[in-house]
This record gives structure tokens, C-alpha cells and sequence, in this order.
């Protein structure tokens, strides 16, 4: 059976960047931010709907987001959910989602990480809006500042990663998403680990190595 696993954590704890360095672990990955960002730029009527709440850094509407996520996964691969689910109403359509397509119930991976770093991270992010390929000019530079090192696209600084909105997408976090780790811990099986995201990039790739690794044969003995 699939394990599909979810990336809980704050807006710029590093779960894009893991999420990338995974596909080479047999992982799909589903990104509904990068999703949104993709239909924004085609100017579908999804990127339309969801634009005004981007801009402001708030949540897009649950029922549109669930529905995109329906349409992204496919059967086969397992799938790590990156920025998804937001909110409880989400974690429990994830849940009956992967039901309803014969998928276990996904695992969760808390990253531990506090505000004040976070907010360096996004401030300092550049990201490549084609692929989502992220950088940050101070603990994780390109070669040539302003281009992917890996398809030579212009990298920008997203307009959300502006510290006004920086500020109100920590506080969404916080109101609207942190309480998913509740939801993860709940008995009668925690579904929840954590690793630590302040450290370097190939530290908490190791982590969620182990984790993975540790979880895998948990999902085998159930
Ligand atoms: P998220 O997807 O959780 O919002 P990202 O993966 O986009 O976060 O990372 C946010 C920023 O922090 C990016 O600029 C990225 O290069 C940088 N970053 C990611 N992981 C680490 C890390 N372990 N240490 C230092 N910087 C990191
Ligand atoms: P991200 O790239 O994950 O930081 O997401 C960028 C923006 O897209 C967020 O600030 C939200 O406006 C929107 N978004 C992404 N994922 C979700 C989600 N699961 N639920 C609601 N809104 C989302």
C-alpha cells in the first residue's frame, strides 16, 4: 500500500526544499502552493479565484483546494503533501480522499521550527516560479545570484514573501494550521513525528530519512 506522508509546518520551514530532494526517493510530490502559482499563471478560473487570498496571504477556500488535490493524485507512487492540508477540514478530506482511492491514512512530519527564523527564511527566499525550485541568498545561494543553477531560469522573490504578508501567513499558521498537529498526535495511534528544520538542508534531509525509514515498516505491521 502507499505511504503517503504529509509536510507539516510553517511557511518557509523547508518543506518545498525537501520535498524536491525527495522525488529522488520515489516520492511524488504534490505542492499546492506551486499548484495555485501554476494556475495563476495560465489565468485559470482556479488562479482566479484564489488570487485576492494569496496576495492578502490567507488560505484559499477549502472546497477549492480539496478539489485541485483530488485532481492531482494519481494512483501508484506515494505522494508527500507539501503546504497541504492547512487546516482541519482539509486533514480530514485527506483522509477520506486516500480512503475512498484504497490509500492507507497518510503519516505526518512535524517541522520544528521557530518564527523568528522563519521569517529570515522567507525573506531571503528566491524561488523559480516555473519549477518551485527554491533558494535563499544567505544559507542556500545560487551560483550566479538571480538564476537556477539547474535550468537557468530567472529567479524572483515572491510577492507574498513581503514582510507585511510575511507576518500575516506565520499568523495563519499559527491560527489555522498548527492545530493539525493535535489532529496528527491523536490516539489511538499517533500519526505524527517531528524533526528539527533549523538545521542545514542535508541534516534534515537525513532526518526524514530515518523518519521515513522507521514509519515504513510501522505502516508494514499494520
Ligand atoms: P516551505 O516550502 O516550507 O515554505 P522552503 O523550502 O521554500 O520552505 O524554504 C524556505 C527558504 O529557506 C528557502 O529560501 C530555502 O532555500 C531555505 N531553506 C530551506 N531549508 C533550509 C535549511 N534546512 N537551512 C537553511 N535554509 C533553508
Ligand atoms: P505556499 O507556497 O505553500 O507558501 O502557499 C502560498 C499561498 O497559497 C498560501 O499563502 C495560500 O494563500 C495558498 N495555499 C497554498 N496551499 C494552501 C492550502 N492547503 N490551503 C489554503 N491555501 C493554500
Amino acid at each position: 500500500m502507499a505511504s503517503d506522508v504529509v509536510f507539516l509546518g510553517g511557511p518557509g520551514a523547508g518543506k518545498g526544499t525537501q520535498a524536491q530532494i525527495f522525488r529522488d526517493h520515489g516520492y511524488r510530490q504534490i505542492s499546492t502552493g506551486d499548484l495555485l502559482r501554476d494556475n495563476r499563471a495560465r489565468g485559470t478560473e482556479l488562479g482566479k479565484r484564489a488570487e485576492g487570498y494569496m496576495q492578502r496571504g490567507e488560505l484559499v477556500p477549502d472546497d477549492l483546494i480539496v478539489e485541485m488535490v483530488a485532481k492531482a493524485l494519481t494512483d501508484g507512487a506515494s505522494v508527500l503533501f507539501d503546504g497541504f492540508p492547512r487546516t482541519i477540514a482539509q486533514a480530514r478530506a485527506l483522509d477520506e480522499l486516500l480512503a475512498s482511492r484504497g490509500r492507507g491514512l497518510p503519516h505526518a512530519i512535524l517541522f520544528e521550527i521557530d518564527r523568528p527564523l522563519l521569517e529570515e527564511r522567507l525573506l531571503g527566499r528566491w524561488t523559480n516560479l516555473r519549477t518551485g525550485r527554491v533558494y535563499h541568498e544567505k544559507f542556500n545561494p545560487p551560483k550566479v545570484a538571480g538564476i537556477d543553477d539547474e535550468d537557468g531560469s530567472e529567479l524572483v522573490q515572491r510577492e507574498d514573501d513581503k514582510p507585511d504578508i510575511v507576518k500575516r501567513r506565520l499568523d495563519v499558521f499559527e491560527e489555522q494550521t498548527r492545530p493539525l498537529v493535535e489532529y496528527y498526535r491523536k490516539p489511538p495511534a499517533s500519526r505524527l513525528v517531528s524533526v528539527d528544520a533549523t538545521q542545514p538542508i542535508e541534516r534534515v534531509t537525513q532526518q526524514l530519512l530515518e523518519a521515513l525509514k522507521i514509519r515504513a515498516s510501522s505502516w508494514i505491521a499494520q
